[in-house]
């Protein structure tokens, strides 16, 4: 997380971080976890333009987590969000390239949000950004205290 404020800084784009005031767990493994983040805000971040906001959210519905990564940026085209989950799939070849991606990313998010039991989803206009959603199943509370 440090390292995509920086990220951010340095392209001129403004992170926000909403996250409840309680812990909010899920079981896993937490480096691919954070993988999934990292690659969602980083793309947030990437395809925006300098002066834009990416939003990054923790909420919790019943039994599940929601993180939702929002973006001011371009947007993703409908026929283009039904397939840049597929490794090496990238929108704009040539911009993507220039910007150093290599189409993984989505395809690692996807993977590692399936191994969890979650989904991913992407919902997006041209012109209007995206906003990525991850739902992940959340651990059982015990005696109505979530684990840290
Ligand atoms: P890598 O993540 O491997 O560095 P990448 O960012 O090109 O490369 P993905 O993260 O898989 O690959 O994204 C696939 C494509 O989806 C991108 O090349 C880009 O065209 C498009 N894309 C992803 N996220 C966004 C976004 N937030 N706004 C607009 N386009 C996006
Ligand atoms: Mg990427």
């Amino acid at each position: 997380q440090q390292d995509l404020m920086q990220n951010a800084e340095t392209s001129g784009v403004q992170l926000t971080v909403d996250v409840p005031d309680q812990p909010v767990t899920v079981s896993g493994d937490p480096a691919l976890l954070r993988s999934v983040v990292f690659n969602l805000t980083e793309n947030a971040i990437k395809y925006s333009a300098p002066d834009s906001h990416v939003q990054m959210e923790l909420t919790t519905e019943p039994g599940e987590a929601v993180i939702r990564i929002r973006d001011d940026g371009p947007g993703i085209a409908a026929e283009d969000q039904e397939r840049i989950f597929e490794r090496f799939y990238r929108v704009d070849k040539s911009r993507s390239r220039q910007l150093g991606g290599t189409g993984l990313g989505l395809a690692i998010v996807k993977n590692a949000v399936r191994l969890h039991g979650g989904t991913v989803s992407v919902s997006s206009e041209p012109g209007k950004g995206s906003v990525f959603e991850v739902r992940l199943p959340m651990m059982e509370e015990r005696d109505g205290q979530a684990e840290a």
